[in-house]
């Protein structure tokens, strides 16, 4: 397959005529004028908006594919779904491990989508599933708040034996790092609220597909379900993803190296970081510019431990999401729906300076070495 032309995003556009905004304005408009003889380019705003075209261009773009903006992630996985099973089988295979409320999302729609989840390294389950010849096989992939990651070119092959779409939820690798279409994939769902616009101010969603069918599909469901983008967050999207190759593989190096250096402390019992350890070796050739802003960490401690950690830190802010210029952390079992170890602690690494924000840690991790406190004795290993 040729390269294709232009692999990121430009932010020095050639100059626009004279006169000519720089950059695509924010078309703030519910409806477009028209005329009965020539079907219009945009008509009602439900179904189309000059500043989703120019969002959807440009993304688009990134993984040579089409893509359809939506409200948020959630929307888009909801339209996906429907496309998705609307003239194939009803049933969806997914991994087990994947964002929690798609989870949900697609449990709830049991009267219409039969989702069966698995655990996607393991072969012979994962094998059995798709004997039921699935509409699709869905993976997030690094997944969350575990960093598993997965071989795309393996799962593409998996899901085409059986006529069934590789869907790949690519939302903390961004297209910067990581691009499944190129792997296989029929589509790449987005969460745009998270490093794609990378700024913690919008909450969007996405879908990139190069299958002209699912990209109609997509556009209609859209148009049917109403989970439409307004023009001033397509725009702040726009303008996150000026920087998003600068600032996800800055991220990434400072992921790795906090990733690194939290693996030597002595309060800390596990990291996960796709980067760290036995490298699984597909990911040379799928995520080769880096491993992404996320890593998890259990302290050697309990719940109130690992709480402690993030309430010690006077740089990295308790937050959930993932993706910001800012770093954030939360414990990530305090939500009671995640499966996740009591002391893991899910990191975003931002921008800052990868020193301090090491600095910062050894702080926040200080608290359990404390002797005042009472998980001391768990600390050493
Ligand atoms: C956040 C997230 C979503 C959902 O996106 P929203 O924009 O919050 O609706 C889906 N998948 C992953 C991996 C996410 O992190």
């Amino acid at each position: 397959m040729a390269d294709p032309p232009v692999r990121t995003i430009d932010p020095w556009p050639s100059p626009a005529p004279a006169g000519e905004p720089l950059l695509p304005p924010i078309v703030a408009a519910s409806i477009f004028t028209s005329d009965e003889d020539q079907p219009p380019g945009y008509s009602y705003g439900r179904e189309g908006n000059p500043t989703w075209t120019a969002l959807e261009q440009a993304f688009g773009g990134l993984e040579r594919g089409h893509a359809v903006v939506f409200a948020s992630g959630m929307a888009a996985s909801l339209a996906l779904l429907l496309a998705l099973v609307e003239d194939r089988s009803r049933r969806v295979v997914m991994g087990d491990d994947g964002y929690f409320n798609i989870r949900t999302q697609v449990s709830r729609l049991g009267r219409l989508i039969e989702a069966r989840f698995v655990d996607l390294d393991d072969d012979a389950s994962l094998g059995k599933e798709m004997e039921g010849r699935p509409a699709a096989l869905w993976v997030e992939t690094p997944s969350n708040p575990l960093l598993r990651c997965y071989d795309l070119d393996r799962l593409a092959s998996t899901a085409g034996q059986v006529g069934a779409a590789l869907v790949v939820d690519n939302t903390l690798a961004t297209p910067a790092l990581q691009r499944p279409l190129d792997h296989g994939a029929t589509a790449s769902i987005y969460s745009l609220t998270k490093a794609a616009s990378g700024h913690s101010d919008v909450v969007a969603g996405a879908v990139v597909t190069r299958d002209q069918a699912l990209w109609d599909r997509l556009r209609s469901w859209r148009t049917l379900s109403g989970g439409i983008l307004g023009p001033f967050e397509a725009w702040l999207v726009l303008r996150g993803l000026k920087t998003l190759e600068l600032r996800v593989t800055h991220q990434s190096a400072s992921a790795e190296r906090l990733a690194r250096h939290l693996d030597q402390h002595p309060a800390v019992r596990r990291v996960h970081y796709p980067a760290l350890g036995s490298r699984q070796p597909f990911l040379d050739a799928q995520m080769p510019s880096g491993c992404g802003p996320m890593l998890s960490f259990e302290v050697a401690g309990d719940a109130q431990a690992a709480a402690a950690v993030v309430a010690g830190s006077t740089r990295i802010r308790p937050a959930t999401s993932f993706g910001g210029v800012h770093s954030t952390w939360e414990r990530r079992a305090r939500w009671p729906s995640e499966v996740a170890p009591e002391s893991l602690i899910r990191l975003s690494v931002g921008i800052e300076d990868p020193a301090l924000l090491t600095a910062d840690l050894d702080r926040a991790l200080g608290v359990l070495e404390s002797p005042t406190r009472a998980w001391v004795g768990e600390v050493s290993h």
